[in-house]
């Protein structure tokens, strides 16, 4: 039998109206036995209709999703939908109370935990939830990422190839509708591989975008107007929010990231020191950077280089660097066939 989800909402989601509220996550601590976790969750149906989910906060230290969707969830009324609109602008809410990529509560990072567990810890109940409630209902789903604390990243949209060419074509045709400054095609191998929401939406068919919109969990200016406009090209285009007045998308550029060889890892701790910035293009063996010995002043630093040719999508923001971090990930205009 199917495990059922233990996550439970006073929302009806095939009510017709406006309703803002909170899923609950059972979570009993010393302080509270019976107690939940409360995840903010907005709902506006008006009628039938496709429905669109709309996910923010799914890493805690991302923050131009989170503000996006209150802004949107603000402003949508009832009359202006048609169909359905579930916005959750703080997914990962333990992680968003702390600042935090992952939860306090079990470590959990839930980017990395999907398709999630119905009875797992609050983390994987979470992804649970969304891979067997929310994403079940959704004709296109929106997760807006950043690159957090420990990256600094730029702007872009991020798609999976879809399960057949249809799928890949829509999903295409949804990112220049989106209008990031770029836009990239990725199978996940560079994150989180089949564990991301990105992954289980593919599985179920569900159109979806992704993105990166900033990063040093701090707040991009350009990735807020990004995530605030293209999620609103995205309901208009799907006929969700059919009077939604925003600008028209200035297209995207269609990027990739060809293989591990284009990212740059640290091999040893240090202090890191870039000699590159985001968005800049750089040519094979142009220096990237080094890190400086923790322990010995008198030992040169450990130079960098780039190993392929290509433009610079995401970089390290602390300074201090373990063996293993990545460094840097380039990325490359996709060839075009004709
Ligand atoms: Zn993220």
């Amino acid at each position: 039998m199917k495990v059922q989800t233990r996550i439970w909402t006073p929302i009806d989601f095939n009510r017709d109206g406006k309703f803002v509220d909170c899923l609950r996550v059972p979570y009993s601590s010393d302080r509270s036995a019976y107690g939940w976790i409360p995840i903010p969750i907005v709902s506006i149906r008006n009628g039938d209709g496709p429905t669109a989910v709309l996910i923010a906060g799914n890493h805690g230290d991302e923050y131009e999703g989170q503000i996006a969707l209150m802004n949107l969830a603000r402003e949508l009324k009832q009359d202006d939908v048609a169909g359905r609109v579930i916005i959750i602008p703080s997914l990962n809410y333990p992680a968003v109370k702390a600042g935090r990529r992952v939860s306090p509560l079990d470590e959990g990072n839930l980017n990395r935990m999907f398709p999630g567990k119905a009875l797992g810890s609050p983390t994987e109940m979470i992804a649970h939830y969304v891979s067997d409630v929310l994403l079940p209902m959704a004709d296109l789903a929106v997760d807006l990422h950043s690159g957090g604390f420990s990256f600094d990243h730029m702007v872009c949209a991020l798609i999976r190839p879809g399960r057949n060419s249809e799928e890949t074509k829509q999903l295409l045709e949804l990112v220049q509708v989106f209008g990031a400054p770029a836009s990239f095609i990725s199978n996940g191998d560079g994150g989180g591989g089949a564990t991301t929401l990105n992954a289980v939406s593919r599985e179920l068919g569900v159109p979806t975008i992704t993105t990166e919109l900033g990063g040093g969990a701090t707040l991009s200016p350009l990735g807020l107007r990004v995530a605030e406009e293209g999620v609103r090209r995205l309901l208009k285009h799907m006929g969700i929010t059919p009077a939604i007045v925003v600008p028209p998308s200035g297209g995207s550029e269609l990027m990739e990231i060809p293989g591990r060889d284009y990212a740059i890892y640290a091999d040893c701790e240090g202090l890191f020191q870039p000699a590159a910035n985001i968005g800049d293009d750089v040519h094979e063996e142009q220096i990237a950077g080094s890190l400086h010995s923790l322990d010995n002043p008198n030992q040169p630093p450990l130079q960098l280089r780039f190993p392929r040719a290509g433009r610079v999508l995401c970089r390290r923001f602390p300074s201090l660097t373990s063996r293993g971090d990545c460094l840097f990930e380039l990325m490359r205009a996709v060839e075009r066939k004709e």
